[in-house]
């Protein structure tokens, strides 16, 4: 069987936090390449029509971390905390999105920024700031690179979910390196992890195949069974739909 082609997208070249982000990008590639995908970066920048034929080629998407959202994207108005936007980026992701979710569906796998892009895009809208927005919340902005491989707080899986399957504990700490999160949660969304404060912590589109998005960031534990297993999943995934194609 051929291995299936995994998009990821990317951030852009100007991003502030450039840095980091360039370390976990190459963090998701290994990861897509130990679970027996073929990596291949889709690039910002390309025309409508060259982003849908480049999208059909593919056998699964990978929404990878990064800045953050427009707020004008879910109807709020911009904030001193923002870092990172990208309008060019919003518009590739969205279009990716509502293509593999919706017109022509198959295996997604979201992380950190990826969760909340999939919730905007369905029409969600997000925490521009969890720490002055959610009363209650607790710490989430683990930001510096040395976290990364702690997991700082708790999260509780929702029962009778892909990630339940998946992680097969219904309790379990993972990193934290994000400022945002969902606010309001998209119509025909399920929220299947928490953390303590009630912050979502992953989504999943009910009845898709394969389509899941988490907040922390599975690619800096590639040493936890669990975490490595949601990549394995997400390639199996997709290593259907390559077999699919071919046989239709
Ligand atoms: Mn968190």
């Amino acid at each position: 069987m051929p291995r299936p082609l995994i998009g990821l997208t990317v951030h852009p070249d100007d991003d502030p936090d450039r840095v980091n982000l360039d370390q976990l990008l190459a963090q998701i590639i290994q990861g897509v390449e130990r679970a027996g995908g073929l990596p291949t970066l889709v690039p910002l920048g390309l025309a409508d029509e060259t982003l849908r034929d480049l999208s059909a080629r593919l056998d699964g998407l990978l929404l990878t971390g990064g800045g953050d959202v427009d707020p004008a994207r879910y109807g709020a108005e911009p904030h001193p905390s923002l870092g990172g936007v990208s309008a060019e980026r919003d518009r590739t992701e969205h279009a990716l999105v509502l293509w593999a979710t919706r017109t022509a569906p198959r295996p997604l796998f979201g992380i950190c920024r990826g969760a909340q892009v999939l919730n905007v895009a369905w029409g969600g809208s997000l925490y521009r700031d969890i720490a002055s927005e959610l009363s209650g919340a607790i710490q989430h902005n683990y930001l510096a690179e040395t976290h990364a491989r702690q997991r700082p707080h708790a999260i509780q899986v929702a029962e009778d979910s892909l990630l339940a399957r998946l992680l097969e504990q219904p309790l379990l700490n993972v990193n934290s390196l994000h400022h945002q999160g969902l606010r309001a949660v998209a119509p025909g969304l399920r929220v299947t992890a928490r953390a303590a404060d009630g912050l979502a912590e992953a989504v999943e589109v009910p009845g898709h195949a394969f389509a899941l998005a988490v907040q922390w960031h599975p690619e800096c534990l590639p040493e936890a069974p669990e975490q490595r297993r949601l990549f394995e999943a997400f390639v199996e995934a997709a290593g259907r739909h390559a077999a699919q194609r071919a046989a239709g």
